[in-house]
C-alpha cells in the first residue's frame, strides 16, 4: 500500500509551500487509500519550537489534512538512529573521522587555491591497503557515510522524470556529529525506511539530499521509495514566495476569512492540474490526484485568483457555517449584532458581493454601527443641483411607502426622475448617510433591513 509523510521542520508555521507539500501528500495516499503520516524533523534543537509544532499542527488541522499515523517526533527517535549508525560503522560503510575544523578549513583552502571542488578529501576513509592516521586523543571523532566512488545514483522522479548524479560528485557525508547526534540527511533515510513510506513527495529543495540518502538507505539495505520533487511557489512578482508577499502561514489565511476547502482548492492548483478543471471539491481532488499532471515548472502564486476561489466557495458554504464565523468575527470586532436586523438577512444581501469572510464581516458591520459620515466627503453631493430637495422628499415619500425592498426601489426611482437625476447622484449621499461608505450592496436593499426609523433619522441628520 501507498504511504506518504509528511516531515515539517518545526522552525516557524506553516507556510504555504509547506501546506501544499503536506496536501499534495495527503491527497496522493489518499487517492490511492493508502495511509499519511506526520513525522516533526525537530533535531535542530536551537531552531525547533513547541509554538511552531503547534503552529504546524492548527495549520494541518484547519486545512483538515487528517493523518493515520503520528505525529512521530524524530528527537524520540535518537535510540533508532545510534543503532543504525552503529550497524553501518559495523558493516564498513561509515567510518570514523578525526579532523579538527581546522584541518577542514586548511583542506578547503588548498581546494579553493587549487581550482577543485570543496569536499572532504577522505583522509580518514578506510581503505583496502591504506594505512590510516593514527587518531588524535584529544579530538572526539564524526561518523562519515561512506559514499560510493564509482558509479552513479538514478531515480525516475515523478516530478522531474529519470535523474542520475555520479557519485564522484557527493563526498562522505558527516552522519553522527561530535557529540553523536544524528544529522538531518541520516535521520530522514532511517524513518523513510523504518515507516515504509512508499512515496516521497517534497519540495525541489531537497533534490540534491535525494542521492545521498538513496546511497545511505541502499547501505543500510532499504528499498529506494518512489522521489517526487515539487518544484517551489514564487510569488505574483516572480521572487520566491516570502513575507513580502503577505501572509505566509496559512492559519493567516483563516484570519483574512478564506475558507480552508478554498485554500485547498487553490494550493492543490498550484502546481498541478486536472484538465481545465479550476474548481473541484475535495472528493474530486482525492479521485483526481495521481502523480501524473504534477507541474515541472514553478507555480505562482495569485491573491486575486485564491479570492475568486473563495468566493466560489463562499457562496456554496452552508449558511449556518457562515452565520457562526460571520457571528464570531462581529463579536471579536465588538460589534453587537443582536439589535437591528436579523444576521442572516444582513448576511443574504452582502454575500453575493463579497470574496472574503473578512469583507463579509465588515459588509455585515454596517447595519449595526452608527456610521461615521464624513461631512467633508458628503458636502458636495448635497451641494449638486437638485440633490437636497430629492433627498427631503424621498425621505418624506418614506412615510407612506411600503417597506419592502421592490417598493423602496421603486421610491428611489421616482424620486430621481421627479428631480432629473441620474441615480448615482441620489444614491450614493443616501449611501454615505445611512452607512458610512458609498460602496456597499444595492441601496434598496441597505435600507430595507436598516429599517424605517433609522434610515429616516441618518437622511434627516445627513441633510442638517
Ligand atoms: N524537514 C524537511 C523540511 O521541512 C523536509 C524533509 C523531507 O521532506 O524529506 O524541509
Amino acid at each position: 500500500t501507498v504511504r506518504t509523510r509528511f516531515a515539517p521542520s518545526p522552525t516557524g508555521y506553516l507556510h504555504l509551500g509547506g501546506a501544499r507539500t503536506a496536501l499534495y501528500s495527503w491527497a496522493f495516499a489518499r487517492h490511492h487509500k493508502g495511509q499519511f503520516i506526520l513525522r516533526v524533523e525537530d533535531t535542530d534543537v536551537e531552531r525547533s519550537t513547541p509554538e511552531a509544532v503547534q503552529a504546524i499542527m492548527d495549520g494541518m488541522a484547519w486545512l483538515n489534512l487528517d493523518y493515520d499515523e503520528g505525529p512521530f517526533f524524530q528527537m524520540q527517535r535518537m535510540d533508532r538512529y545510534r543503532a543504525m549508525i552503529d550497524k553501518l560503522l559495523e558493516k564498513g560503510d561509515a567510518y570514523l573521522c578525526y579532523c579538527t575544523q581546522e584541518e577542514l578549513n586548511q583542506m578547503r583552502e588548498k581546494q579553493r587555491e587549487n581550482g577543485q571542488r570543496i569536499r572532504y578529501d577522505g583522509t580518514w576513509r578506510p581503505e583496502a591497503g591504506k594505512v590510516l592516521p593514527t587518531p588524535p586523543a584529544d579530538v572526539k571523532p564524526v561518523v562519515r557515510f561512506k559514499n560510493p566512488l564509482s558509479g552513479a545514483v538514478t531515480w525516475d522522479d515523478l516530478v522531474k522524470g529519470a535523474i542520475s548524479i555520479n557519485n564522484e560528485e557527493m563526498d562522505d557525508l558527516i552522519i553522527a556529529r561530535q557529540d553523536g547526534t544524528p544529522t538531518y540527511n541520516f535521520c530522514v533515510v532511517v524513518d523513510d525506511w523504518e515507516m515504509k513510506i512508499t512515496h516521497v513527495i517534497r519540495g525541489d529543495d531537497h533534490i540534491n539530499n535525494t542521492p545521498r540518502q538513496i546511497n545511505i538507505l541502499k547501505a543500510l539495505g532499504g528499498d529506494q521509495p518512489i522521489y517526487g520533487h515539487i518544484p517551489m511557489i514564487l510569488g505574483p512578482d516572480g521572487e520566491k514566495l516570502s513575507k513580502r508577499h503577505g501572509a505566509v502561514s496559512v492559519v493567516q489565511y483563516h484570519e483574512e476569512g478564506f475558507l480552508p476547502d478554498a485554500m485547498i482548492n487553490y494550493l492543490a492548483r498550484l502546481g498541478w492540474s486536472h484538465g481545465d478543471d479550476e474548481l473541484f471539491s475535495r472528493e474530486q481532488l482525492i479521485e483526481w490526484f495521481d502523480s501524473t499532471n504534477l507541474s515541472k515548472s514553478a507555480a505562482q502564486f495569485d491573491p486575486e485568483k485564491l479570492k475568486w476561489v473563495n468566493a466560489h466557495y463562499m457562496k456554496q458554504a452552508p449558511k449556518e457555517v457562515l452565520l457562526s464565523d460571520l457571528q464570531t468575527r462581529l463579536e471579536k470586532e465588538g460589534v453587537n449584532a443582536f439589535e437591528g436586523p436579523k444576521l442572516a438577512d444582513v448576511l443574504d444581501v452582502v454575500l453575493e458581493r463579497a470574496s472574503t469572510l473578512v469583507q463579509l464581516r465588515d459588509e455585515a458591520a454596517l447595519f449595526y454601527k452608527v456610521p461615521s459620515v464624513n461631512v467633508e466627503e458628503l458636502k458636495p453631493m448635497l451641494e449638486e443641483a437638485g440633490v437636497r430637495a430629492a433627498l427631503a422628499e424621498f425621505n418624506e415619500g418614506l412615510n407612506s411607502v411600503e417597506w419592502n425592498v421592490e417598493a423602496l426601489s421603486g421610491l428611489v426611482k421616482t424620486t430621481i426622475k421627479n428631480h432629473g437625476l441620474k441615480m448615482p447622484k441620489l444614491a450614493m449621499p443616501l449611501r454615505l448617510m445611512l452607512t458610512g461608505i458609498t460602496q456597499t450592496p444595492s441601496i434598496d436593499k441597505v435600507m430595507n433591513l436598516l429599517g424605517k426609523h433609522t434610515v429616516q433619522t441618518r437622511i434627516a441628520q445627513g441633510l442638517q
